[in-house]
């Protein structure tokens, strides 16, 4: 066979090309219509090398299928059209073979389509490792705490009617055969200030709905609640049912789900009261009692709903009733009661429910955790997936946007530093000619978020106010700016006097951002009075007691708690390490369209999001160079049957074998450099030809 005929489905004219490496010319333009012409044949994915962009079809593929993994299964990166199944396989063998720990980072917007690639990721590789009775429950315990984590940390929003509100890391760990051994979650911040409200538009988390449409009578009424919605304050119902959810039907897979994990049946019970416990939580309301001293003083309006909230958790009433009126100041060693107003009361009420709730979330990830860890003790390789939420710009953006974008920083950062600078490096190291690309280097914004925002007395309540805090961060801004425009013109602090009142803008990599200071120091700092945590902690459930320790007046801690900032940066700190240790593996998902439709491709949108990915740097870093290095050793053990000279043994040093290799096939002195360990090869075609020659 000729170069010419082997097949190549990355060259297909009629479908663009399967690599953006190979784009001629290469301009934003015709990498965005690239991606249109493929998207448009229902070819979502496109590989910039060994990274994969996945376009979201909205739309159900026949690409998914059992053939489907068994055609990628074992087969060359680069052999079949580009396909998620083609990273998962190859990061699956490389992790069994070559020993290497892997990590799938996937990253991009509000429904991009993340989840769903995490979930083929996990699929495919369950689907080609390991068989057997034990193995097989492992896989599928681990597959099924995706539907529960969902329903109790997914929400419809107006972006997406699935949005995860919660960072998740899973990492799967397999033994020396590459056969599964079980896995380790983590979760990161979940939004919950979505549980006592949402914006216009969007649903409480899943499981509430899940809960009242999908529940028996029986368990509705052990559980005190009523079918309808309309019933609950905490949810908002211009969106509650929405299209193509079917909320009663995902009830049912929560529950098995749950059994398959190993959730025994009193402790779903025990969840589902607490999920029962928020709504009935978010009924209680209050009306002011004038009392002579001019204060008003908080009461519970109607006490039904406190008594049922009680009855359920097995709480005394008046311990509650009275937390809700009074709070207990603690002054040098002293005990003094204030009362609470009305407004301090609902403040009282929702902090309880948020905290009750990411509590109870939180217990749900160390829950399936203790399922589905490793039971042996053997050395495990690690495959880590990552799907956390992507960057956020609203039009009003606060707390919670901060703190996921400076994640997305991280993980930026992470990527420039994996990709770009270890390319670039590697050149050097290998004595191979590099011209430099200049990228958006965002060390800087990172630097200035964890120096001076989530150190844990930054943002205290009695320290700084909004306001205050504003004012220090325009301060260190300016000098930063100062600085920072003395060394280079991107300073990423913006500050000018068309800011709005109260705002600070910051130039993310992603784009500029406004914030709004109102609540930072608040939702930092998330302060649950003691009198609360102490009602829960008398509760008779266990559930309850297990997720307020610290109202256990045996173990008063008089030390506050570390701020949701300070304790933020510290798991995307031990993120970042961990993820540094493994071998990167990308997925950059990009989303088409607002309108959640199928076939529409906006180009605006997604020219965008080319742009904030850092695609197109990307793609140059790679032409730059070479798509492909390999070192002389397996390079020559691999392709040495091609060559009389080199077969079955060559003498001499690996590197003067691939030479006398190259040279005997004929292939282009241009397509290859020598570098000092490793052979560099320009373009995928000259690799598909050598893999072509070997299986004839
Ligand atoms: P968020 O950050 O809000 O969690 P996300 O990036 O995780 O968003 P997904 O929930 O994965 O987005 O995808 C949103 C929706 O898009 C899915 O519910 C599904 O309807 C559709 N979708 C995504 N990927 C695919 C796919 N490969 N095939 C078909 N539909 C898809
Ligand atoms: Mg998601």
């Amino acid at each position: 066979m000729s170069k010419m005929e082997v097949k190549t489905s990355l060259l297909d004219n009629m479908i663009g090309v399967g690599d953006m490496v190979l784009l001629e010319p290469l301009t934003e333009e015709s990498f965005i219509d690239n991606l249109r012409k493929r998207f448009d044949h229902s070819e979502i994915y496109t590989y910039i090398g060994s990274v994969v962009i996945s376009l979201n079809p909205y739309k159900s593929l026949p690409i998914f299928t059992a053939d489907k993994v068994e055609e990628y299964r074992n087969r060359n990166f680069y052999e079949l059209s580009p396909h998620i199944y083609a990273l998962a396989d190859e990061a699956y063998r490389s992790l069994r073979d070559q020993d290497k720990d892997q990590c799938i980072l996937i990253t991009g917007e509000s429904g991009a389509g993340k989840t769903e690639a995490s979930k083929l990721v996990m699929s495919y590789v369950a689907a080609v490792c390991g068989k057997g009775q034990e193995v097989n429950k492992v896989k599928e315990q681990l597959l099924q705490s995706n539907p529960v984590l969902e329903a109790f940390g997914n929400a419809k929003t107006v972006r997406n009617d699935n949005s995860s509100r919660f960072g998740k890391y899973m990492d799967i760990e397999f033994d020396f055969k590459g056969d599964p051994m079980g896995g380790v979650i983590s979760n990161y911040l979940l939004e919950k200030s979505r549980v006592v409200k949402q914006p216009r538009g969007e649903r409480n988390f899943h499981i509430f709905y899940q809960l009242l449409s999908g529940a028996s009578e029986d368990l509705l009424k052990k559980l005190k609640l009523d079918r309808d919605f309309s019933k609950y304050n905490y949810l908002s119902l211009d969106s509650a049912t929405v299209n193509g959810l079917d909320d009663a039907a995902n009830f049912r897979t929560v529950r098995n789900a749950m059994q398959i994990v190993g959730f025994m049946e009193d402790e779903v019970q025990s969840v589902l009261e607490l999920v029962a416990a928020v709504l009935k939580l978010g009924n209680i309301e209050f009306k002011p009692e004038s009392r002579v001293n001019g204060f008003d003083e908080s009461r519970v309006k109607d006490k039904n709903d406190l008594k049922e909230m009680c009855e359920l958790l097995g709480i005394e009433q008046s311990v509650l009733e009275r937390a809700f009126s009074f709070r207990t100041v603690e002054a040098k060693m002293e005990k003094v009661s204030t009362t609470l107003n009305v407004a301090q009361a609902y403040y009282a009420r929702d902090a309880l429910a948020k905290n009750l709730y990411s509590r109870l979330f939180s217990w749900l990830v160390n829950r399936i955790n203790e399922s589905i860890k490793a039971q042996s003790k053997t050395r495990k390789k690690v495959m880590g997936v990552l799907d956390i939420y992507g960057f956020e710009i609203f039009e009003d953006n606060s707390f919670e946007q901060f703190i996921i974008n400076y994640c997305n920083e991280k993980l930026q950062q992470i990527f420039i530093e994996l990709t770009l600078r270890e390319e670039q490096e590697e050149y050097i190291r290998e004595g191979i000619e590099w011209t430099n690309i200049e990228y958006f280097n965002n060390a800087i914004i990172c630097d200035l978020i964890e120096n001076n925002i989530s150190k844990d007395e930054c943002l205290r309540p009695g320290n700084v106010t909004d306001e205050t805090f504003l004012e220090k961060l325009n301060t260190v801004c300016a000098y930063h700016q100062h600085f920072e425009s003395r060394r280079s013109k991107n300073s990423k602090f913006l500050t000018d006097h068309s800011l709005p009142h109260n705002c600070f803008r910051i130039q993310h990599y992603a784009g500029k951002v406004l914030y709004r200071v109102e609540g930072f120091v608040d939702k930092n700092n998330d302060l649950l009075y003691r009198d609360l945590s102490q009602a829960m902690y008398k509760a008779n459930h266990s559930l309850m007691k297990l997720l307020f320790p610290e109202g256990n007046p045996a173990k008063v801690n008089l030390k506050r708690p570390p701020t949701a900032g300070f304790q933020f940066k510290a798991s995307v700190g031990t993120l970042m390490k961990n993820l540094q240790t493994k071998n990167p593996n990308y997925i950059r998902c990009i989303k088409p369209n607002d309108k959640k439709a199928p076939h529409i491709f906006t180009e605006s949108l997604v020219c965008h999001q080319v742009r904030y990915l850092g695609l197109m740097e990307n793609v140059r870093v790679r032409r730059a160079g070479y798509a492909f290095r390999q070192p002389y050793e397996p390079c020559l053990e691999r392709y040495k049957m091609l060559c009389k000279q080199t077969w079955p043994h060559w003498k001499g040093p690996a590197r003067e074998g691939v030479e006398v290799l190259l040279t005997e096939l004929q292939v282009s002195p241009e397509e290859f450099s020598y570098g000092r360990s490793k052979i560099f090869i320009r373009n995928p075609r000259t690799l598909f030809f050598l893999e072509e020659k070997r299986r004839q």
